[in-house]
């Protein structure tokens, strides 16, 4: 029987994930369908319990509802837990399970496609929502120099800061905060998706810097300031595929190949 799996949003048209999951389907010759699910901003829950009433296999979370499946799973993996944030839900026995596989995708697309090593890096991070909360303690775990994080509510990122600080060096404040100059500068804000530009000073990016743009398939402001400032660019695209290949393996416990599936969405 053909399983579901969805990824729901709100807004979710700008969503690649469908494509990707159809193409690992092919790939491992899996009889699924994957759509989008716009769910209105306060029935996530609703609209999920609805999703999986009716036979459901899966879902992928996007913005803006990562912390209320956080809420909303009955169990947790490890790494969701400690990112307080879920981006995969998965029927179980007992009740949904949540993952968080935002953390592994970056980590994967950083170090395998971009061949890129955070170890020893000055790393910036932008944003303190739910993608933000995924990848940080994946980032501490790889050695970085320090990791301070950004962003509009500068208490908020102070406040994620502290709930992280027994993995790392890592300090947390407003953009006005930021001082000096960063090897790694990833953007987890959604301020790309509304074309707004960050108020990120110019003197940020230290020479050979890296600007990592979490929005994927547009030109971003975040990324033309970069590339004016002589950054190398990155767009989230990889990231997008690695933690989707990780949710793959979850649902389905077959772990496709990314390259491929990368190399078609470009
Ligand atoms: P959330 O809604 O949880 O958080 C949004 C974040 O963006 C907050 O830190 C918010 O700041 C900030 N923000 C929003 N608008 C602006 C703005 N105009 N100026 C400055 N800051 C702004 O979203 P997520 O954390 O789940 O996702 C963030 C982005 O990352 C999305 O665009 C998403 O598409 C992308 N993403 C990409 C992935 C990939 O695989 N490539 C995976 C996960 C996410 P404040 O707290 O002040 O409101």
């Amino acid at each position: 029987m053909t399983e579901r799996y969805a990824v729901i949003g709100n807004p979710v048209g700008h969503s690649r994930s469908p494509e990707i999951h159809r193409a690992f389907a092919l790939q491992t010759r899996a009889d699924l369908e994957y759509t989008r699910i716009e769910a209105p901003l306060d029935a996530f829950v609703a609209t999920t319990e609805g999703f999986f009433a009716a036979g459901g296999a899966g879902l992928s979370v996007t913005i803006p509802f990562k912390a209320e499946a956080f809420k909303l799973a009955k169990q947790l993996t490890a790494r969701a837990q400690r990112a307080g944030a879920v981006n995969t839900l998965a029927p179980r026995p007992d009740g949904l399970l949540g993952d968080n596989t935002d953390g592994i995708g970056l980590l994967r697309d950083l170090g395998e496609n971009l061949g890129y090593t955070a170890e020893g890096r000055r790393i910036l991070l932008l944003g303190a929502g739910g993608a933000s909360r995924g990848v940080i303690e994946p980032l501490l775990g790889s050695q970085p120099q320090k990791l301070f994080i950004a962003n509009r509510n500068g208490d908020r990122a102070a406040e994620l800061a502290r709930h992280f600080v027994d993995f790392g060096p890592v300090d947390g404040g407003g953009f006005e905060e930021i001082e000096g100059e960063w090897d790694l500068i990833i953007n987890a804000t959604s301020a790309g998706l509304s074309d707004s530009e960050l108020p990120l000073p110019f003197e940020c990016f230290a020479q050979d810097a890296l600007a990592y743009e979490m929005v994927y398939g547009r030109d971003t402001p975040f990324l033309a300031l970069a590339r004016n400032a002589g950054a190398r660019t990155a767009d989230g695209l990889g990231m997008l595929v690695e933690q989707a290949a990780e949710q793959f393996y979850l649902w389905r416990g077959v772990r496709p190949q990314t390259a491929p599936v990368i190399q078609l969405l470009r």
